[in-house]
């Protein structure tokens, strides 16, 4: 048996309970409307899950968003009204720009500086890729 299907076999050999366990699921914004503004209200549980400072996703969403914000205690404000729909959808784009590896897709990326620029790298594959600057 050659190594590839030594690996195979190992792997198919691990109960379907581990890879659900595994399988990673992205955060959802939980927001609510108050006056002329809109609370994320579990900024704090995103950035956590998505290992990335909620300084960088506020300022992601205030830039997409094309509004200004400001956090405060595990929240982040958005002057104007948004809903969870429009605020998912910027969020995806968000993971999809800063968190998931360009190569293997998995979440398991830190942010770094390369020569200046910022890129995210992944810690599975090894794969440096740029990232737009905020
Ligand atoms: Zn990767």
């Amino acid at each position: 048996m050659d190594y590839e299907t030594l690996l195979e076999k190992a792997y198919k050999s691990i109960p379907d309970k581990v890879h659900a366990k595994e399988r990673w699921e992205p955060p959802v914004v939980e927001s609510y409307q108050q006056g002329n503004q809109t609370v994320i209200r579990n900024a704090n549980e995103i950035a956590n899950k998505l290992r990335r400072d909620v300084q960088h996703i506020m300022k992601f969403f205030i830039k997409e968003l094309a509004t200004s914000g400001n956090y405060d205690n595990g929240r982040i404000i958005l002057q104007g009204r948004f809903t969870d729909k429009q605020l998912n959808a910027r969020l995806s784009s968000y993971i999809k720009e800063y968190v998931l590896c360009t190569e293997c897709h998995k979440p398991d990326t830190t942010l770094i500086t390369f020569e200046g620029a910022p890129y995210k790298r992944c810690e599975v594959c090894g794969a440096r890729s740029p990232v737009k600057k905020l």
